[in-house]
This record gives structure tokens, C-alpha cells and sequence, in this order.
């Protein structure tokens, strides 16, 4: 869990007023693709034109990027002693704090941002030290989050137990990214410096580049918004190139788990309700709208199994509900693929006799 978790709605509303320039940063004054750098800023501010203006960029080459330490910025002294794991992680978890969207520039700045959400961590939710390992403000500028992951990234061996993602602290990276991108599009400093960030990670401790997710691919939550959560697939294959995968490389399609939360509507929700009830939530309807009796059974379940009571589904409840299911068992669960095979273009849509974890993620993505 992270601070984006416990954020108040209407951080976003707040101004914007880097993204422009802070793009300009990332294209770097260059033509792109031969339309104007303007065009590629609007196209990027728009979400349209990620990859056109990505692709037409030289990429840096991986090196090490400046990292202002937990001394540098002062960070409090850890409540006791952080863990020193000595396994590398696997993965990299990207968050967004869901604090405004404030136009930090300065390493003053950014050292005011990592105070407060240390104190947020160890004050209010009783953490040791900060959850997170890094963290990228809105201009790029990057901070160590819990002590000694800048160490333990130099040395490339060791790992330090994080906060940021139950069931991952110990193997995922958490990298939280200043601001709220449910709406708002990132800032190109800020994409510049998770990119650098994640590319000399990847390098250093061994990690595919491919194995760059988001929050919610783990835990029942939106972070890290949907602006952001839909730029991880250019994030991986922008790594992945800068490690040397060649031009034209592109990440495999990852296999994840939908967010689905209130008001949404349509056979993805139905499907979740038809699950929730075979799990015995009997409360929730099944009418393929996300309303109150189906949040307030979402939440039951997440009691149940001791999740963040969020009311969304997205890669923590998921993986529970999505039980194997054989065909012409009948009950809850088989409609709940009927429901995903009757939408539009089912006839393109298939489930083998037994659906596993697989094939309820490629269902419920189709
Ligand atoms: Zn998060």
C-alpha cells in the first residue's frame, strides 16, 4: 500500500503547468518524426501520439542517474532498522503518490515531497521508514525512499525490504511518482526520470525489462492512474530498447488483471459479480452495473481475505475470485464465463473444458 491509496479525491484539480514544459524536456527541442515539436507535445499532452514521439527519439544510453540520498535530503533516522534482504527483486511496481500535481523543480523541493510522505508513512501508517524505494518528482529529479536502497542499487546484489505492495516488498522495486494521473497526463521530465530510473535498475540488479507493472496489477487499487498505468507499456519497451533489445523491440502483452470499480458497467462487471457470489458474497447483484451493493461486496470479500477494503477489483481480489471453472459444471462461477463468452463478438471468444488463471485473463481481457 501506498500513499496513492489513502489520497483525497481532488488532489488532481490542482494545476498542470509543468506538463508542457516538462515535455519539452523530453523531446528535447528535437523535430519529431517530421512534425513540428509542437504537434508532438499536443499528440503526447493528448495520450495519442506516446510511441510516434517515443520512437522517433535517440534514446539515452543506460547510465547511472543522480539520486538524491535519504542524507542529502535529510530523511528521519528509520524507526528500526530496515531490512537487508540478499536477493535482487524481480519486477519494478510503479505508483503515483496521488499528491497534487504541483510544479517541483527544485532538489529543495524535492527533499520538502520525500519528508512528507516519509512522515505520512511512518506517522500515520506506522511504517518503519518510507514505503517506497525511489522516488521521481514531476521534473525528473529523483530521491531514495527507505534507507539504503540507493546503496543496495550501486551494489546491485542486495535488496532492501520495502512498504509499497503487499506480497511484492521483498522482490518488486516500488517507485513512487509525484502527482495523480487518474486524468492528467504525466509530465515528459517525470516520464525522463522513471525511464533512466528503471533502465539503470533493470541493468543493475538483472530485471526484464517486461517485468515493469503497476500497482494495480498486484493490490485491489487504481494506482497509478490511468494516465500513467497506460504508459508502462511504452515505459517497457522504451527499457528494454535502451538495454540494448534493438529499435524495433517491443515487450510481450503482459497478462494482467482489469480494474473494474464503481460505475463501470457491462459484462466484466457482470462477471465479477457472478464470482463474487460463487464466493458466497450473496448481497451482490448480477446485473452488470458496478453500484453500491456491489462495492459493499467487494469490500466483504476483501475483509475476508484480508485485503485494503478499497471496493474495486483490479489484481488483488482477481486472482482469488477467478477460480477454476469445468464446463457444464453450472452455478455462479460457470456464468460468470458465460457472461464474458456472450458479449459482443463472442464468436471470436472461446474457453477451453477447464478455465484456469490464463484463460480468465485472456476472458476478461478480450
Ligand atoms: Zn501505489
Amino acid at each position: 500500500m501506498c500513499r496513492s491509496c489513502n489520497a483525497s479525491p481532488g488532489d488532481e484539480a490542482r494545476g498542470s503547468g509543468l506538463t508542457r514544459r516538462g515535455l519539452m524536456a523530453l523531446v528535447g527541442g528535437l523535430t519529431v518524426g517530421g512534425a513540428s515539436v509542437t504537434d508532438a507535445v499536443a499528440g503526447l499532452l493528448s495520450g495519442h501520439r506516446v510511441r510516434a514521439v517515443a520512437d522517433a527519439q535517440p534514446l539515452p544510453a543506460v547510465s547511472q542517474p543522480t539520486i538524491v540520498g535519504c542524507d542529502q535530503w535529510q530523511a528521519r533516522e528509520p524507526s528500526s532498522p530496515v531490512k537487508v534482504l540478499q536477493n535482487r527483486p524481480v519486477r519494478i511496481l510503479v505508483h503515483h503518490t496521488a499528491t497534487e500535481n504541483r510544479n517541483d523543480d527544485t532538489e529543495s523541493q524535492l527533499a520538502t515531497l520525500a519528508k512528507s510522505i516519509q512522515d505520512f508513512h511512518m506517522d500515520r501508517n506506522g511504517w518503519i521508514d518510507s514505503g517506497h524505494h525511489f522516488l521521481v518528482n514531476r521534473a525528473g529529479l529523483i530521491a531514495e525512499g527507505r534507507h539504503k536502497s540507493l546503496e543496495s542499487l550501486l551494489g546491485g546484489q542486495k535488496f532492501i525490504e520495502g512498504a509499497h505492495c503487499p506480497d511484492q516488498n521483498d522482490t518488486a522495486i516500488g517507485i513512487e511518482n509525484q502527482g495523480l494521473y487518474t486524468k492528467a497526463d504525466p509530465p515528459g521530465g517525470m516520464l525522463s526520470g522513471l525511464r533512466a530510473l528503471c533502465a539503470y535498475a533493470c541493468l543493475q540488479y538483472g530485471i526484464d525489462p517486461e517485468q515493469l507493472y503497476g500497482h494495480r496489477d498486484y493490490r485491489d487499487t487504481d494506482c497509478p492512474g490511468d494516465k500513467l498505468y497506460a504508459l508502462l507499456p511504452w515505459l517497457r519497451n522504451q527499457v528494454g530498447r535502451m538495454m540494448g533489445r534493438g529499435t524495433e523491440w517491443r515487450a510481450a502483452t503482459l497478462a494482467t488483471w482489469p480494474l473494474v470499480r464503481p460505475a463501470d458497467q457491462g459484462p466484466v462487471v457482470l462477471a465479477a459479480q457472478h464470482l463474487l457470489r460463487n464466493a458466497g458474497v450473496s448481497t451482490v447483484p448480477a446485473d452488470g452495473m458496478f453500484g453500491q451493493a456491489t462495492s459493499d461486496g467487494v469490500r466483504t470479500f476483501q475483509q475476508a481475505h484480508g485485503l485494503e477494503l478499497t471496493g474495486m477489483i483490479a489484481g488483488g481480489s482477481w486472482p482469488l475470485l477467478a477460480v477454476e471453472v469445468r464446463a457444464g459444471q453450472g452455478g455462479e462461477a460457470e456464468a460468470a464465463v458465460q457472461a464474458l463468452l456472450a458479449r459482443q463478438g463472442a464468436e471470436a471468444v472461446t474457453a477451453p473444458p477447464v478455465v484456469r488463471k490464463e484463460d480468465w485473463q485472456r476472458l476478461l481481457a478480450s
